[in-house]
Parts: structure tokens; sequence; C-alpha cells
């Protein structure tokens, strides 16, 4: 099977748009949020079925549950999130894991802003690392409601930047422009490619 690049950062540091450089190379990538998000919108989920359990007012009358009611009590509250993030890890990282098996290339990149790599033998962790003002820009620029303290709320929620820094293998920086990230991308994806062809 493929190896795993873990490509993780804080709320706003651009994890996404590195992992769109990576696909526009031809690297499969999956986004775990996103696979977090299909597992708790799936009524009969082991883990939906736990999350209603631990979080009652969290569910619609369908046995969803309510994505609005979910953003808004896990967003604030950092014991919460915690609690949904241990519940769904197991799921998610099943899925994953299942995605790479099927991949033909030399390696896959997994993005996330849960720290995966420690459930997991990733191959190697890759860290998109930006300025505190750009990330507070982009998150604002994205939850246009959101006010300037919740926005600091969030990104003080998270792990800490120096976490995300301590469980590196590669850091990269965006702080520049698009076409930037582009660069060093292509960079970054020939290291691996000679790591693991
Ligand atoms: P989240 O954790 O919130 O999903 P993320 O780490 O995946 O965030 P992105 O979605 O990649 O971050 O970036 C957040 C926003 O900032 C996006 O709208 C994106 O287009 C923009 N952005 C990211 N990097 C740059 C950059 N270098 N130049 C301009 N805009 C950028």
């Amino acid at each position: 099977p493929p190896r795993v690049l873990v490509l993780t950062g804080g709320i706003g540091s651009g994890k996404s748009t590195f992992a769109r450089a990576f696909e526009a190379l031809g690297v499969p990538c999956i986004d775990a949020d996103a696979l977090a998000r299909t597992v708790h919108q799936d009524p009969a989920h082991p883990a939906t079925l736990q999350i209603a359990r631990a979080f009652p007012q969290a569910m619609a009358a369908d046995g969803r549950l309510a994505r609005g009611t979910l953003r808004s009590i896990f967003a604030l509250d950092a014991d919460a999130n915690e609690e949904l993030k241990r519940i769904l890890r197991p799921a998610v990282l099943a899925l994953a894991a299942e995605w790479t098996r099927r991949q033909q290339t030399p390696y896959v990149v997994w993005e996330s802003a849960l720290a995966m790599d420690q459930a997991l033998p990733a191959t190697r962790v890759l860290v998109v690392d930006a300025a505190y003002r750009n990330r507070a820009a982009r998150i604002a620029l994205r939850n246009p409601d959101w006010t300037r303290a919740q926005v600091a709320g969030v990104v003080a929620m998270q792990l800490a930047r120096a976490d995300y820094l301590a469980r590196a293998d590669d850091v990269v920086e965006n702080d520049g422009t698009l076409d930037e990230v582009r660069v060093l991308t292509e960079q970054l994806h020939r290291k691996y490619t000679d790591l693991w062809s």
C-alpha cells in the first residue's frame, strides 16, 4: 500500500490549499474531517450512536446530528470537542486506511486537523504553519459572522502551534501567495517521490 503523508496544521493554516496543490500533481488526497462528517451524518453508524448518547442536545428529530447545533456546541466548547474527536477518530482511521489500500501511487495525503498521526503509523507528518494574523484573516473571511473573540477562541482551542511543530517531520510556511504554495508543494513532492518510489 502507499505511504501516508499526514497533512496537518491549525485552523486557517492552509491545509486544504496544500492538499489541492498535491492533488494537482496527481497525489490522491483524502480529507479526514470530511470523512468524520460522513460518519456522523450516518444515523446508523456506531460512532453516531455513541455521540447521541454523549450529546443528546445535538440530535435532530430524524436521528441525525444537527449540523448547526453541533457546530455551535463544538466550536466553542473544548471538552465537547475532545470527546467528539475521541469518538470519531477510530471510525475515520478505518475509512482512511481502507481508502489508502485502494490507491496505486507511491504515497497519498491525509488532510486532517485531528492528530491522526498518534493513532496510526503515518509515514510522515507535514505541518502547514502560518502567521497568526494570516490565519485569523483567513478564518474571518470564511466565517464573516464570527467576532474577533470567536476567531481567537477557535484558534486557541486547537492544538498549540508548538504541539503541531513537535510532531512534524516537515514544516511548510504558508505566508505567501498561492503561486508560492505551488512551488513549495512541487519541492515537497519531489522529495517524497525520491524517498518512496
Ligand atoms: P480549516 O482548518 O479551517 O479547514 P485550512 O487549514 O484547511 O483551514 P484553507 O482552507 O486551505 O485552510 O485556507 C483557509 C482560507 O485561506 C481559504 O479560503 C484559502 O483559499 C485561503 N488561503 C490559504 N492559503 C492562502 C494563500 N497562501 N494565499 C491566499 N489565500 C490563502
